[in-house]
């Protein structure tokens, strides 16, 4: 892809354009260097636009909140394409139904289901992803997850064609859905089941304050850094952290967080390199201890 012509196009495309742009401040890591190109669309438009001309010419990684993301230090060869406003809207269906633009937060999403008396999405109310992201990871927690109220996906290719695909036609996983990587979520429609809003606000209280004494807040982490390994042992996966690495162990700035180990922390500045370390060794460690094989939960984009 040239960058030459996407300059001297880009000016007719519906969308902001940035080169060579800083994407430390766009994810919860807060680590990563620039991308060559970042590319926010105005509208569906003129994403359409921008992926007609350039979709299938370079890299394109998109970005929801960045809450499950390690960039690396070195420039990303590509575009990071980073959804806005119009497709940030919530409108409700019918008395059960919900349909939610990609950009928005789960939390919005949930406080929305809350006020209009539909249950089932008080869980996204303690993810800090976006409705995107949470597709993508099929994110979940108190044993609920995407997969169980998703009713269908609005998205688009990096050909620029627009589709919409039922979730009963999806393979959904642990922490991973099986559809192509080339793909961008537009919109989603959710189905919940009718309730009390006060009930519904009791629970999401409930659920959030379960989460916030288990798992550390305020601090720059992507949540939580390898998957539970449930075909491998009932054991957790900080459980098996804790008895392999030393709680103290850290590379740079990247360490582990003393309230949940398999929490990676970058404490000030540390660099990409520093949370890849980090993250090789416990990887190691666990294996050469329990025998048990790591498997990434957090989104590495080089
Ligand atoms: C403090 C903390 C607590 C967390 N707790 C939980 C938890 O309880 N349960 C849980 O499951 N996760 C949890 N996470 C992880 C994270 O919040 C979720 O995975 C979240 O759903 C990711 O959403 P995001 O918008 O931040 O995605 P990003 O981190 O920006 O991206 C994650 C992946 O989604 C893809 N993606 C994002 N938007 C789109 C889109 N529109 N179209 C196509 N692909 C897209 C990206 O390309 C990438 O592959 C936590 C993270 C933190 C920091």
């Amino acid at each position: 892809m040239k960058i030459e012509d996407i300059k001297k196009s880009g000016l007719n495309i519906d969308g902001d354009i940035f080169f060579d742009q800083s994407i430390k401040n766009l994810n919860w890591f807060n680590i990563g260097g620039k991308t060559k190109i970042f590319f926010r669309p105005n509208s569906l438009k003129g994403l359409i636009e921008y992926l007609k001309l350039y979709g299938s010419r370079g890299k394109i990684f998109i970005l929801g909140n960045g809450s499950n993301v390690l960039f690396d230090d070195d420039t990303y060869q590509g575009t990071v394409i980073k959804l806005g406003k119009s497709f940030s809207n919530i409108t409700l269906l019918d008395n059960e139904t919900i349909i939610a633009g990609t950009a928005v937060s789960q939390k919005k999403v949930s406080e929305f289901a809350k006020d209009n008396g539909i249950s089932g999405l008080e869980f996204m109310s303690c993810i800090p992803g976006s409705i995107g992201g949470g597709i993508r990871m099929n994110s979940g927690c108190f044993k609920k997850e995407f997969k169980d109220i998703l009713i269908s996906i609005q998205l688009v290719d990096f050909k620029g064609l627009v589709r919409s695909i039922p979730a009963n036609k999806i393979n959904f996983r642990y922490r991973s859905i099986e559809l192509p990587a080339d793909l961008i979520f537009l919109s989603a429609t959710f189905k919940g089941k009718e309730k009390n809003s006060e009930e519904i606000n009791n629970y999401m209280n409930e659920l959030n304050t379960n989460k916030n004494m288990a798992q550390p807040t305020r601090i720059k982490t992507s949540g939580s850094t390898f998957k539970n390994p449930i075909n491998q042992t009932d054991k957790k996966v900080w459980e098996l952290i804790r008895s392999s690495v030393p709680n103290e162990t850290s590379y740079g700035d990247a360490v582990i967080s003393e309230k949940h180990a398999n929490f990676f922390v970058n404490k000030k500045n540390a660099k990409s390199e520093d949370m890849k370390s980090l993250i090789n060794f416990v990887k190691k460690k666990v294996k050469d201890h329990t025998g048990v094989k790591l498997e990434l939960e957090i989104v590495v984009v080089e």
